[in-house]
C-alpha cells in the first residue's frame, strides 16, 4: 500500500511566506527574494514528505496567495480591469488578490469566499464574456520540474475544471457551458505537458462534487471529463474529492476512465456505504482519505486499520491518504514549547500526520501489526480518557429540558415591554462593539502578557480607554453605547482563555487567506466558566453614562466553529457546554445592570453542511438551540442582540429568526440589499440593523449615502424594527475615519427620523 498527501501547508513552519509576501507588499522585500522564499519552502516541504516516506508527494499545491487564483491565471482568466493596468505578471497577480491603487490605475480586488466548509478563503475568479480560456501559465509544470530536479517525482495537483467553473463568477451573459470546449482543451494540454515531463500521477481536485448536484451539473461533469480522459496519455489521472461524500455522482465517477478516485472517508462517512453498496471498479485505485486533514488529533490506528480492511474487500488497490489538503492544519507540534508533553502526544499537525501515514503503511503490510511498537504506542493514547471530565457540566447538559431553550414571554410581548422600558428613539443608533485597536491598545496588552506591567496598570489603562470611548460616543450622539473591547485580542481567543477546557498554541497558525493566518484554540476537555469574564469592564462602562451600554459576548457556535473541536463527544454537546458557560456570563451581566447584551455569532453560517439535506439534521437543530440556551434565562426587559458578519443567510432566514434574539445586526452595505426583501417576504420578526456602511474600507460615507440606504431599507422594513449601525466592529479602523463616519451615521438617522 502506498501513501499520498493531497496538499501541504504553504506558509512555512514559522509563517515565512507571510513575512516575505508582506515585506514585498511594503517594498521591503524584492521580488527575487520573495520568489526565493517560495522556492525554499517548496523544497523544505517536499524533502520533509520524502523523509517521512510519502509515496505520492504533491506539487503545485504551493501558492503565493491562493490556489483558485493560481488556476485562474493558469487558464488566462484575468478580468479586463487588471489587464488594463499593464502590470508585470506578479504585480497583476497580486492586484487581483488585493486590489491596486497606484500610477497605473485604481481597481478593486476579486471577491473572496469561504472554501467549502473551511475557514480558508479563496479568490473568486471572474469570467467575462470575452475571456479566452487557454493554458496560459506554466506554474504547475515549473514546480513539477523543480521537484524533479531535486530527485523527487511529484504528483502535480490542479483544481479540476468542474470545481473551477462552479466557483467562478460569470460577469456577462455567458455561463460555464460556454467555456467547456476551451477549458477541456486547456486541461488536455496541461495533462499532455505534465505527462511529457514525466508525471506518473496527476491529481485533479474536485471538491465541488461533494455538494448537491443537479442533473445539469452531472451532465456537465461527465462531458468535461469524458473528453479530457479520452485524450490522456500514460500518466494516471486521480480524481480527488474531499470535505464530504459523492452520493450524487458515485455512479458517474466510477464509470469514467479515471485511474484513481480519492474519497474522504472521514467527513464523507457515506462514501464507505456507497462503496460497499455499489462496489468499486477493479481497475481503479482507491485513494482512501483516512488521516484527518482538518483536525489536529492523533489518528487512531486501530480504527483506521479496520476501515482499511473493510475497504480492501471492495477495492483491489488502495493508496492511503489524507482526508483533504493539510493546508487546514498547523505545521508541526514541535513548535509548541508551552504545551505539556501530556497534551502534545495527542496532537498531530501536518508534519506529524506524515509520520502517521508512514506508520500506518508499515502496520498495514506487516503480519502482526498489533505487536508493533508503533501500534502499541498509538493504542496507549486511546486507552484512558484523556479529557478533563467535569461531571457537573456533563450532568447539566444531560438534564437540559425544553424550557432551558425557550425564552419567555414570546417575542412580540417582549418587544412591547422593551420599547416601553428603553424609550429609545426611532431608528436607534449603535456600533457592533469594538473601537479602533490603536498601537497603544495592543502595546498595553502585549506589555501585560510579557509581564512588563502589573495587572493593575493593565486594567487602569483599559479603563481609561473605556472612559474615552464612552465620552466619544456620547459626543457623537449614539444611542446605545459599547465599551470598545480594548481588552480583547480576538473574539474567540479572549473567551477561550477565560474558560476551562481550552488549550492555546504559540505557533499553530493556519492560513485563512493570502498572508492572513489564524491560530484556533483547541477544545481539550469539558468547558466551564471559571469566573465572570466581561462583567467588570461592562459595569464600569455603564457607570460612566446614563445611556445604555451594550454588554458584548461571543456566542457558543462561533467559539466552537473557530476552534479545533473534540471528536470524542458530539459537536452539539460541546456547543451546549460552551452555551452554559456563556449563559452564566449573560446572567451576571444582567445582574450588574447591563440591560442590553449582544452575543456575536460571526461564524454561525460557516459550518453549515454542504448539502441541504444535512442542514437541519446535522447542524441547525443544535446550533440554533445552543444560542437560545445562552439567553433564555434573562428577564423580558433585557434586550438580546446578535451580530453576523455577512448577510448570506437568505436560505436559513427562518432559522436565524428562531435564534429568538431581540435585535440582529449584520453586513449589508456591500451586498445589494436583496436580503432586505427576503426579510420582508418571510415576515422576519427580529429587529434588524443591516450595516449602513462598510467598515472594511477607510472610506468615510457621506450623510446622504446613509440617508439613501436607510430610505431603501425603510421601504421593506417597518421603522419600529430598524436599527442604524456600521456593518461590523471597528477594531481594524483608525479614529481618523471612524469618528466622521459615525457622526455621519448619527446625522443620517436624525434626518430620517425627521429631527433635523
Ligand atoms: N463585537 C465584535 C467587534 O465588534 C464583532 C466582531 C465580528 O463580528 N467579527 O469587533
Ligand atoms: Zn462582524
Amino acid at each position: 500500500m502506498k501513501t499520498s498527501v493531497i496538499g501541504f501547508p504553504r506558509i512555512g513552519s514559522n509563517r515565512q511566506l507571510k513575512a516575505a509576501t508582506e515585506g514585498y507588499f511594503k517594498n521591503k522585500t524584492t521580488l527575487e527574494e520573495l520568489l526565493q522564499t517560495g522556492k525554499e519552502l517548496r523544497k523544505a516541504h517536499w524533502l520533509a514528505q520524502k523523509a517521512s516516506g510519502i509515496d505520492l508527494i504533491p506539487s503545485n499545491d504551493f501558492s503565493f496567495y491562493d490556489g483558485m487564483l493560481d488556476t485562474a491565471v493558469m487558464l488566462n482568466v484575468v478580468p479586463q480591469r487588471y489587464q488594463e493596468l499593464k502590470l508585470s505578471g506578479p504585480a497583476e497577480y497580486f492586484a487581483m488578490a488585493r486590489g491596486y491603487q497606484g500610477e497605473n490605475g485604481d481597481v478593486k480586488a476579486l471577491a473572496m469566499k469561504k472554501w467549502f466548509n473551511t475557514n480558508y478563503h479563496y479568490l473568486v475568479p471572474e469570467i467575462e464574456d470575452d475571456a479566452q480560456i487557454r493554458l496560459a501559465g506554466t506554474k504547475g509544470l515549473d514546480e513539477f520540474s523543480e521537484a524533479k530536479e531535486m530527485g523527487i517525482l511529484t504528483k502535480p495537483v490542479v483544481i479540476g475544471p468542474f470545481t473551477f467553473l462552479k466557483l467562478c463568477k460569470f460577469t456577462g451573459k455567458k455561463k460555464a457551458a460556454d467555456f467547456a470546449e476551451d477549458i477541456k482543451k486547456a486541461y488536455v494540454l496541461l495533462t499532455a505537458k505534465l505527462t511529457a515531463l514525466g508525471a506518473k500521477w496527476i491529481q485533479f481536485d474536485e471538491p465541488g462534487l461533494v455538494t448537491d448536484l443537479t442533473e445539469q451539473d452531472l451532465a456537465f461533469f461527465k462531458n468535461l471529463y469524458q473528453n479530457i480522459l479520452s485524450k490522456k496519455g500514460t500518466a494516471q489521472i486521480l480524481l480527488q474529492t474531499y470535505f464530504g461524500d459523492i452520493r450524487d455522482c458515485y455512479g458517474e465517477v466510477t464509470a469514467l476512465d479515471f485511474d484513481g478516485i480519492g474519497l474522504d472517508l472521514l467527513e464523507g462517512q457515506e462514501n464507505l456505504e456507497l462503496l460497499q453498496e455499489e462496489g468499486f471498479p477493479k481497475d481503479k485505485v482507491l485513494f482512501a482519505g483516512l488521516v484527518n486533514g482538518k483536525n489536529i488529533w492523533r489518528n487512531h490506528y486501530e480504527k483506521t486499520l479496520s476501515t482499511l480492511k473493510e475497504l480492501k474487500k471492495e477495492a483491489h488497490s488502495i493508496v492511503l491518504g489524507t482526508s483533504c489538503s493539510l493546508l487546514h492544519v498547523p505545521f508541526t507540534v514541535e513548535n509548541e514549547t508551552r504545551l505539556s508533553p501530556a497534551h502534545k502526544k495527542h496532537l498531530a499537525f501536518a508534519m506529524e500526520k506524515l509520520t502517521e501515514l508512514a506508520e500506518l503503511k508499515k502496520l498495514d503490510c506487516c503480519e502482526r501489526p498489533l505487536q508493533k511498537d508503533e501500534y502499541r504506542a498509538n493504542e496507549a493514547l486511546f486507552q484512558n480518557d484523556r479529557h478533563l471530565e467535569n461531571t457537573a457540566v456533563k450532568e447539566k447538559v444531560a438534564s437540559l429540558s425544553k424550557q432551558d431553550f425557550t425564552r419567555t414571554p414570546a417575542f412580540a410581548q417582549r418587544e412591547k415591554i422593551q420599547k416601553e422600558y428603553f424609550q429609545l428613539p426611532l431608528l436607534p443608533t449603535t456600533t457592533i462593539g469594538s473601537f479602533p485597536q490603536t498601537a497603544d491598545v495592543r502595546e498595553n496588552r502585549s506589555a501585560y502578557k510579557r509581564r512588563k506591567i502589573s495587572k493593575q496598570q493593565y486594567v487602569d489603562f483599559n479603563k481609561q480607554k473605556i472612559k474615552e470611548c464612552i465620552e466619544l460616543q456620547e459626543k457623537i450622539g449614539l444611542d446605545v453605547l459599547v465599551h470598545g473591547e480594548f481588552e480583547r485580542n480576538d473574539m474567540v481567543e479572549y473567551f477561550g482563555e477565560n474558560l476551562e477546557g481550552f488549550l492555546f498554541t504559540e505557533k499553530a497558525w493556519v492560513q485563512s487567506y493570502g498572508t492572513r493566518c489564524v491560530k484556533p484554540p483547541i477544545i481539550w476537555g469539558d468547558i466551564s466558566r471559571r469566573n465572570p469574564i466581561t462583567v467588570d469592564y461592562a459595569a464600569y462602562a455603564q457607570s460612566l453614562t446614563k445611556k445604555r451600554v451594550k454588554g458584548m459576548l461571543t456566542g457558543p457556535v462561533t467559539i466552537l466553529n473557530w476552534s479545533f473541536p473534540r471528536e470524542d463527544i458530539p459537536l452539539s454537546e460541546c456547543a451546549f457546554q460552551i452555551a452554559l458557560a456563556i449563559r452564566e456570563e449573560v446572567l451576571d451581566l444582567e445582574a450588574r445592570g447591563i440591560k442590553i447584551i449582544q452575543i456575536d455569532e460571526a461564524a454561525l453560517r460557516e459550518k453549515l453542511p454542504l448539502r441541504r439535506a444535512d442542514w437541519h439534521k446535522k447542524y441547525l437543530d443544535w446550533a440554533i438551540p445552543a444560542f437560545r440556551l445562552v439567553h433564555s434565562g434573562v428577564r423580558p426587559d433585557t434586550q438580546i442582540h446578535t451580530h453576523m458578519c455577512y448577510s448570506e443567510f437568505g436560505d436559513i432566514i427562518g432559522d436565524i429568526d428562531q435564534m429568538d434574539a431581540d435585535v440582529i445586526t449584520f453586513e449589508a452595505s456591500r451586498s445589494d440589499l436583496s436580503i432586505i426583501s427576503a426579510l420582508q417576504q418571510c415576515g422576519f420578526r427580529t429587529e434588524v440593523g443591516p450595516g449602513v456602511y462598510d467598515i472594511h474600507s477607510p472610506r468615510v460615507p457621506a450623510v446622504k449615502e446613509i440617508v439613501n440606504a436607510l430610505h431603501q431599507m425603510l421601504e421593506k422594513i417597518p421603522k419600529e424594527k430598524l436599527w442604524v449601525n456600521p456593518d461590523c466592529g471597528l477594531k481594524t479602523r483608525g479614529y481618523k475615519e471612524t469618528v466622521p463616519s459615525l457622526e455621519h451615521l448619527v446625522q443620517a438617522a436624525r434626518q430620517v427620523r425627521g429631527e433635523d
